[in-house]
């Protein structure tokens, strides 16, 4: 690496140590990759490979660098009265972590104000709870702006440079002003709405064009890369070149389907290495013989949680069989306690587990254990193993990584099923699963009661055949494949 690159990547280091093994890390990587690969999402890490990581982005994003390596920048998820624009930076093993903070103001604005008030919903289809507002759109710009004046010093000429996710659309636009020349690719982890859902946006066009401006753009769901590619060709006098190149705006911009993968392989080794573990072996005593129903959310609207405990209670009420007999154990982690909307799904949620608790439950048996609280992914894995029914039943969900993850974690010799929502972008890898609109809560009790039925053999046809899809398109298959176009395509820019 010659050394005015590796004086860029050092002008942001805090002190003389971190400076060093810093410079160490990249000269490692610079020999191991021609490439470096450059991640930027809202939040970054941990790191760590052994703390809990929360929400799937996260998740994700430290499975795709564990192997490649790399750098990885955004919003430290602390605020400062007068943040910093160098970035605090940690290193582990392959990886280097580059965090900023956030002004109390930045925050309210771009993350809560227009990140979540209004793209969130827009692109879960929950136009009603949009808030526009110009303020928090002038402060969503404007972070932006400011994180590519903090990255385009620390990018070296060869890095690959991927941006992830709804809060940072406009930021390989900020970075080409700026005059970084790398391949730059961006991919949504959220669905992207239809065209006229779209149109609602005051900015629609600045946001579409400021799509236009990276090398690649990524969907998780064919229907999501519709929805992008007919906006352009019906409201932006786009043109389809071809090949996934679309002409819009002035740019060419190249546009793909790459459905978010996980570590299948790790998944299940926690899931088999939890059976000893103690939580295990305290819930599988807790819950007896009767049968484990899961549902592992961040208590989010687009999670369908209100709707899901509603089709649990229908069970309850029309399968009497199921009383005393099954457990809804739904693990609601917090979230975005910020945002109104978000506190009241929570106050709703804590009354739907109670009416169902107080109308069901007998002396020894409580049909809903509703956990307010987040765990980790060793933990989870083991839940999901002891769980014969997996419960996934968003009204709108870019992916869910937590469908795959309840497969991946399955006995092979006896798996549980997996209920699915045909509105959970997995659902286009998962068709295997038993597939329910989360709007029928009969359709959604009949799923449950179908999957609690099911014999062994079908179960296991089921799941060998999702399994085999979840491996070929694993978390580092989901990065390659990625990378691999982005590459293409910024070299032919
Ligand atoms: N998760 C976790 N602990 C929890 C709840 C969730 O680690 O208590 C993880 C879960 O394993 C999954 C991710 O958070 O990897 C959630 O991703 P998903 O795509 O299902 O939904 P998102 O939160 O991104 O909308």
């Amino acid at each position: 690496m010659p050394s005015e690159e590796v004086a860029a990547v050092g002008s942001v280091m805090g002190d003389a140590e971190t400076h060093a093994s810093a410079r160490g890390s990249h000269r490692a990587a610079a020999k191991a990759a021609p490439r470096r690969l450059v991640v930027v999402s809202n939040r970054v890490g941990p790191i760590g490979r052994d703390k809990a990581a929360q929400g799937g982005l996260a998740v994700a994003l430290r499975a795709a660098l564990e192997r490649a390596g790399g750098l990885w920048f955004g919003y430290s998820g602390s605020i400062s009265e007068r943040p910093s624009e160098t970035p605090k930076l940690t290193i582990d093993r392959n990886i280097t972590a580059a965090v900023v903070d956030l002004s109390r103001r930045d925050f309210d604005e771009y993350y809560i104000g227009y990140a979540n008030r209004v793209l969130w919903p827009l692109f879960h289809y929950r136009p009603s709870l949009v808030g526009f507002s110009r303020r928090a759109l002038a402060g969503y710009l404007r972070v932006n702006r400011s994180f590519a004046r903090t990255l385009a010093p620390m990018l070296l000429p060869e890095d690959v440079v991927w941006v992830h996710d709804y809060h940072l659309i406009p930021l390989g636009e900020a970075l080409r002003q700026l005059d970084c020349r790398q391949p730059i690719g961006f991919f949504l982890h959220t669905p992207f709405p239809a065209a006229e859902l779209l149109r609602m946006l005051p900015n629609h066009r600045d946001l579409a064009a400021a799509l236009c401006a990276y090398d690649l753009v990524g969907f998780q769901t064919a229907a999501d890369l519709e929805g992008f590619r007919d906006y352009l060709l019906r409201q932006g006098g786009g043109e389809d070149l071809g090949g996934g190149r679309l002409r819009a705006f002035g740019r060419i911009v190249q546009a793909g389907v790459f459905p978010i993968g996980i570590d299948v392989a790790a998944v299940a080794e926690q899931a088999a290495a939890a059976e000893e573990s103690r939580q295990m072996r305290r819930l599988t005593s807790s819950i007896r013989d009767r049968s484990l129903i899961i549902g592992v959310d961040r208590i989010d609207y687009s999670k369908g949680l209100p709707a899901r405990f509603a089709a649990y209670s229908h069970l309850l009420e029309h399968y009497p069989q199921t009383r005393g007999r099954t457990v809804l154990m739904q693990i609601a982690s917090p979230s975005r306690s910020d945002v109104p909307e978000y506190r009241e799904i929570r106050r709703e949620l804590e009354a739907a587990a109670g009416h169902i608790n107080g109308r069901y439950a007998e002396f020894d048996w409580t049909p809903v254990r509703y956990l307010n609280k987040s765990f980790n992914h060793r933990i989870l894995s083991g839940f999901y193993r002891a769980a014969g029914i997996g419960l996934v039943t968003p009204f709108r969900d870019g992916m869910n990584l937590v469908a795959k993850e309840y497969v991946a974690a399955q006995r092979p010799d006896d798996p549980g099923i997996l209920v699915l929502s045909c509105f959970a972008g997995a659902v286009r890898e998962l068709g295997e699963a038993i597939i329910v609109n989360p709007s029928d809560l009969e359709a959604m009790a009949e799923g449950i009661w179908q999957g609690l039925q099911m014999p062994l053999g079908e179960r296991r046809e089921r799941w060998t055949a999702m399994m085999a899809t979840l491996r070929r398109n694993d978390i580092n298959a989901w990065r390659e494949r990625f990378l691999t176009v982005l590459e293409a395509a910024g070299a032919g820019r």
